[in-house]
């Protein structure tokens, strides 16, 4: 197995912080990444994997486990794709973007709005990844997992992954474990083959959220390069030279809150209505049918507010920072927590739950924090 001499985890993170593990394994190829996994699960340590390093909020104490680098890379096209589209299987330590520019490349419509999104490509599932009105969850068909519990290898469909709002059934969220304990080995995505033109997009999310209208049209390109520049503009690309670009991107989530409580923030508040599941059917037996269908019980109708406008209407503006703090909230977007240069784990902790408090006596809403935390309490 490559065991490796460990390496810190601040030089394998964006936000430049955690100790160095008590193990780390390089998984270079899916072989490599099964024999390790089970290895480790037989011995019984703790244990995580890594991708990019850029959801992670590792501790300033040394992870007391083994850290798997999942180095594999690769993608191909499968058979199996519906009529005018592309099916590809892409190993889990793809680089995500490198990826999307390919896909770009050949014509393909699907991801091209996560241009610029940091990290592996298995890790995307995770947090069912998202930007600019488009999701994982549109286009992945299936992952091949390996568990935890059973150390077996198996197909699963998307439609099994609990993908929602920046959560999966896989996603280890702050002060639990996951759902279902199981690696990414590999993912499959249907692409839809739009070529090179200008097309109009149906799609009333993206469109809106690249200030679109019906009757604009628009290459997949065009998407990809508006996206990249949108998001350099908020320190969203990783830029080395640039202290803004060292974060694990938004830091919070868009809390969801009922319909009562967002009607208690002001106006000027961004929020979108979460789709209510108006199509769900109510199925009655038909040994306690009465001849009539009661009514349906009032759905409770879910509103996603924007966390940005949170922090920001708390009275912390960006560039936000702790007095003598190495950490700060970035310079052009409140809702990243950046690295100034040296900050400890510790450091970027204590500014996330003062912004947390400031948020909470303010507006009554406590912030979740979406990057995954390792040996860091908020
Ligand atoms: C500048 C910047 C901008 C960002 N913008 C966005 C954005 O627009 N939208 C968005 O959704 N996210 C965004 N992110 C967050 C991040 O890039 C994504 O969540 C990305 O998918 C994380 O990939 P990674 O390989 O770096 O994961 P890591 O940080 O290495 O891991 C994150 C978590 O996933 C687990 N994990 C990783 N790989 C696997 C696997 N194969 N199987 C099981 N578990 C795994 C890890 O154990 C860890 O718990 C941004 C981050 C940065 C730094």
């Amino acid at each position: 197995m490559p065991e490796i001499e460990p390496i810190p985890l601040r030089s394998l993170t964006t936000l430049r912080v955690g100790a160095t593990p008590a193990r780390m394994i390089d998984a270079r190829t899916q072989d490599e990444l099964v024999a390790a996994l089970r290895d480790v699960w037989a011995d019984g340590g703790p244990w995580f994997v890594l991708g990019g390093g850029s959801n992670l909020l590792p501790g300033d104490e040394a992870f007391p486990g083994t850290v798997i680098r999942i180095l594999t890379s690769g993608f191909e096209v499968v058979p199996g794709a519906p009529a005018g589209s592309v099916r590809l299987r892409v190993q889990a330590g793809q680089n995500w973007d490198e990826l999307v520019a390919w896909t770009v490349a050949q014509g393909l419509s699907g991801i091209e709005a996560m241009s610029g999104i940091p990290g592996t490509a298995g890790a995307a599932p995770i947090q069912n990844v998202g930007a600019y009105g488009q999701e994982i969850v549109q286009t992945l068909v299936e992952v091949e997992l390996i568990d935890e519990e059973t150390g077996e290898v198996s197909t699963v469909p998307a439609s099994e992954l609990g993908l929602g709002p920046r959560t999966s059934v896989l996603k280890q969220h702050y002060g639990s474990t996951a759902e279902r304990s199981a690696v990414v080995l590999s993912l499959t995505l249907d692409l839809v083959h739009v070529g090179h033109g200008p097309r109009p997009i149906e799609d009333a999310r993206l469109r809106s959220a690249l200030g679109l209208s019906t009757d604009d049209a628009v290459s997949v390109q065009w998407i990809r390069d508006t996206v990249i520049t949108t998001r350099r503009g908020k320190g969203m690309v990783l830029d080395d030279p640039d202290p803004d670009t060292h974060s694990a991107g938004s830091f919070f989530n868009n809390p969801i809150v009922d319909e009562h409580v967002a009607r208690t923030l002001p106006a000027e508040c961004p929020r979108w209505p979460m789709t209510p599941q108006l199509d769900t059917v109510a199925v009655i037996p038909l040994s306690a049918y009465e001849g009539f269908v009661p009514p349906r019980p009032p759905q409770e109708t879910l509103v996603k507010v924007s966390a940005a406008w949170l922090i920001e209407h708390s009275g912390l503006g960006k560039g936000f920072h702790l007095p003598r703090s190495r950490a700060s909230l970035s310079t052009k977007h409140t809702l990243a927590l950046t690295n100034r240069g040296g900050a400890t784990a510790g450091e970027i902790a204590e500014l996330a739950r003062f912004v947390q408090s400031r948020v909470a006596a303010e507006y009554g809403i406590v912030l979740q924090p979406e990057p995954v935390l390792v040996g860091v309490e908020l």
